[in-house]
Parts: structure tokens; sequence; C-alpha cells
């Protein structure tokens, strides 16, 4: 029998199965799925996109990137329209051999009242994320949901998304709550009682810390919200106390570096101090963060990883043992991928 080949990197990458723990259901629509929106409720892009809509989402800048975004928003209109995103992450998330992804969405901003239309009603978002995890179900992806309160839209003395998150309306498979939005003069602490209240009820604690702003956010998270995993975190290497902290306390950095780079957090991708937060002990998986807006997958996030920081097959493998180990999903889904991750081969 002829020896079989080795499979290249990027085919293996592909048939590793994975999860993601940070992606932002909101953030994920495809070009494709936008247009879909678009004829759906017959709206007019241009003002957005004056050309037409581009082949893949590009922007400069924040203000640039927060502009389409919103835009992106305001297509979400429907349960139905959520079901249809969730169910197209889930296409895309079941390609790439993700079988488990905790998925982010912002509840608050579907039920504000915005300049041509009502909020949606609870029931009817409830409704739309229990269709689409039934189809993401479908396609071999099982959802466990983070929803978030967006810093820069929800001031502290706001309710709505800690009342929602107590109430009877919240969707099938909710994990986490999340702190999300622009961290730059909003920070996390005065938000901790909403996340003692999130906490009391079962919800995990997965704020978004260290992106834009530096250790003392990262520390505020763990110390005033009680974070379990912080959605990037990567400037808590700032403060040495700190990192030793988070070794101790086994919390792990949920890392995004095209997300770092398009937003630009670093300079260039061979910035990124994915290395320096390894060599530190750190627990840190990969995740897209909005792979519809920032063009990207998990396999490009990994082959980015094993491209430019220095991310081996065998590291790869271990990092995803461990996001397994750091998810919320059920015991039995936890089993399925352990199981699935000891069958697999690195290449020698
Ligand atoms: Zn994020």
């Amino acid at each position: 029998m002829p020896a079989t080949e080795p499979p290249s990197i990027g085919a293996w990458l592909a048939a590793l199965p994975k999860v993601e723990l940070h992606v932002h259901l909101e953030g994920s629509m495809s070009v494709a799925t936008v247009a879909s929106l678009i004829e759906r409720h017959q709206l007019d892009a241009s003002r957005v996109w004056p050309d037409g809509l581009p082949e893949r989402f590009s922007f400069d800048g924040f203000p640039d990137f927060a502009r389409q975004f919103f835009f992106g928003l305001s297509l979400l209109r429907t349960g139905e329209d959520l079901a249809t995103i969730t169910a197209d992450l889930a296409a895309t998330l079941a390609g790439q051999n993700v079988r488990y992804a905790e998925i982010t969405t912002t509840a608050y901003t579907h039920f504000l009242a915005k300049e041509d239309r009502a909020g949606m009603a609870p029931s009817e978002y409830r409704a739309g994320l229990n269709e689409g995890r039934r189809r993401a179900a479908a396609a071999g992806v099982d959802i466990g949901w983070v929803i978030d309160i967006p810093r820069d839209i929800e001031m502290p003395d706001s309710s709505v998304t800690i009342d929602y998150l107590e109430s009877d309306l919240t969707p099938d498979g909710l994990v986490a709550i999340g702190l999300g939005g622009y961290e730059v003069g909003f920070p996390a602490a005065p938000y901790a009682d909403q996340f003692a209240r999130a906490r009391a009820i079962g919800l995990h604690s997965v704020p978004h810390a260290g992106e834009t702003e530096g250790a003392a956010s990262v520390r505020s998270a763990v110390e005033d919200l009680g974070a379990e995993r912080v959605g990037h975190g990567v400037r808590c290497l700032e403060d040495a106390a700190l990192v030793a902290r988070l070794v101790e306390q086994g919390i792990m950095l949920e890392v995004c570096p095209t997300s770092n780079d398009l937003l630009q957090v670093i300079e260039t991708i061979g910035d990124h101090p994915l290395p320096q937060l390894r060599d530190a002990g750190l627990r840190v998986c990969l995740n897209t963060d909005d792979p519809g807006w920032f063009a990207t997958d998990l396999n490009t996030e990994l082959m980015v990883a094993t491209e430019h920081l220095g991310v081996g097959l065998g590291d790869h493998l271990a990092i995803q043992r461990d996001a397994v180990a750091a998810s919320f999903a059920s015991d039995s889904v936890k089993r399925q991928l352990t199981d699935a991750l000891a069958a697999v081969v690195v290449p020698g």
C-alpha cells in the first residue's frame, strides 16, 4: 500500500473538531445574509453602501465599522430574521467542523424602539433564537447563548437586560451574561449589581475587558463582575500580578486575532500578544468575534495563529480540549467533543 500523504496544515485544522466561545450573532452576518435581509424587508442600503453591497465588508477605523454594523442591526426586525442569521452562522460553523458554539446576542438592541420601527417583543426574540438554535442543532451545531449588556448603549442605571434575563422569556440554552460594546469611558464596575443578579440565577459571567482598555479593566471584570472567562483580555499583560491571578484562577481569555488587528488593538497581526499570553501560562481559546464583518472564520483564525503566532498543531489540539473544558456545554456535549478530540492524530 502506498504511504498516505500527511494532510496539509489547512486540511488538518479544518478537520479538527472545534468549539467557538466568542462570536456575536449580530456580527456574524455575511454579505449574502445582509443582501437577503435587505431584499426581505425591501430596504434601501445606498446611504451605507452608495456603490452597492461590497463583495466583502471592509472599514476604515471603528466609527466606519460601527456605522455599517448598526445598519446591519437595523435589518433584524423579526424573530424569523434572528432564526435566519442563526441558521446561516450555524451552517458556516458546521462547515468548519465547529460542533459547539457559545454565541453572544445583544437583547437590548433588539428591544429598543428605533426611528422607523418599534422594538422587538421579548417573546418574539425568544422564539427567533429558539428556532435558530433548533435549525443549528439539525445542522450538527449545539448552541449555548450568551446575552450581553452593551456598555456604551445601555447605561448602568438601566435594568432592561437584567430584568429580561430574570424573566421567563429567555431562550433555551442560555448559559451566561456578557458585557460588550466600547470599553473606553464605560467601565465595568457600575454593572456589578446586574452581574450579581445574573449569577444568582445561575448564569455564568463572561464580560469583554482588556481589548481597548488596559489591565485595570480586566481586573475590574474579575473582581467586580466575577468573570469566569474574559472576552479578549489581551492587555492583562500590562500587570504581572493580574496575570498571576488569572493563571491561578484558571480564567480563560477568549482571543480574537483578526478582530484585534482590524480594530487596531494591535499594529499588525505579527504583533499580537498570543505568544506572550501562552508563555505566561494563561488559558486561551481562539475565536472570530464578528466573522461576517471581519470576513473571517475559525479555520482562518487557527491558520493565522499557526502562521504568525507560533501555535503548532499539537498546541491547537490542546487549545480545543481546554476550550471544551472552559465552555458551559452540557456534560454530554462535552463528552462527545472530548471523545472526538481524543481520536485526533497530530501529524509527526
Ligand atoms: Zn466580542
